[in-house]
């Protein structure tokens, strides 16, 4: 079916305690191995698209055949922008066909993420296109390679959020809450007493980032309190890169043999999501 969009898919989740797996694509191994899975798990899926990971995969080069892979799928599929730090960013992506954008304003002031989100939101709508933003600010780098701890400092405030939501009209709110990107400094510490006052305050779908490392237990704990998008990229990095680890001693020198790794990072890649569909509950529910 064609691309459709975030609030698309993240309506049903919400009301119904699922969350939708937003599964960072970096190559095309990544792509087949998401959308693969997806399929077989009869599961929703986003495909996010880091600006931080343009340098790795243009989206001008890969769109054309996601549309084209999204539109033979049986399950719903949405395009996201992942982190895009500015208006310009969004629009590039509007251009090549993303059906979500998610703006990050976490690093700006309270006024300027709130009228730049607007703006952002402003852009999407006549496109069709859903927006996801965030408050407060979700530690870690998604990029990097360093263990991150929360700072509650920056945890996103159920008032402000009620406000934030109101005024800018998005779609899905990223929230921080002991969350952070890449690798945990010793085991993540939720606080789910404010993710259920963000939810009950903001009633919209909640998202979280970070999601590896996270146990599954927590997982479904945050998704009964509204999380019904959880960004996942660093285990499927993980278990791409144990997968070359694995087979580096064994490789010949045969031609064909750096084919057969590839073919075996997209099998890791693929078990990984797939694992990760079933703690989500969206398996069945494409
Ligand atoms: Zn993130």
């Amino acid at each position: 079916m064609p691309l459709v969009s975030l609030k698309n898919v993240l309506k049903p989740a919400f009301e119904n305690a699922y969350a939708v797996g937003s599964f960072n694509v970096i190559n095309f191994e990544f792509l087949e191995a998401i959308l693969e899975t997806a399929e077989s798990k009869k599961s929703p899926v986003i495909i996010s698209i880091a600006e931080a990971h343009f340098r790795f995969i243009k989206p001008e080069n890969i769109c054309p055949s996601l549309t084209a892979m999204a539109g033979r799928s049986g399950v719903p599929v949405v395009l996201n922008l992942d982190h895009g730090m500015s208006l310009p960013v969004v629009s590039r992506a509007i251009r090549n066909g993303f059906t979500s954008a998610m703006f990050d304003g976490s690093k700006l002031d309270y006024p300027e993420n709130l009228r730049k989100t607007h703006e952002v939101v402003e852009a999407c709508r006549p496109a069709g296109v859903s927006v996801e933003a965030e408050l407060g600010s979700v530690g870690g780098n998604e990029t990097g390679g360093m263990e991150a701890e929360a700072n509650p400092d920056l945890f996103t405030d159920p008032e402000q959020a009620s406000a934030f939501v109101r005024e800018t009209g998005i779609d899905a709110l990223a929230v921080a809450i002991g969350n952070v990107h890449g690798n945990y400094k010793g085991e993540p510490k939720l606080d789910f007493k404010r993710l259920e006052r963000i939810r009950d305050r903001t009633r919209i779908p909640l998202v979280l980032h970070g999601g590896s490392g996270i146990s599954d237990a927590d997982f479904r704990k945050a998704i009964r309190l509204g999380i019904a998008k959880i960004n996942f990229f660093t285990g499927m990095s993980q278990a791409a890169l144990s997968a070359i680890r694995d087979r580096a001693d064994s490789l010949g020198a045969a031609y064909h043999d750096f084919p057969l790794l590839m073919q075996e990072v997209k099998k890791r890649v693929a078990e990984t999501v797939a694992h990760q569909m079933d703690v989500f509950g969206s398996a069945g529910k494409a």
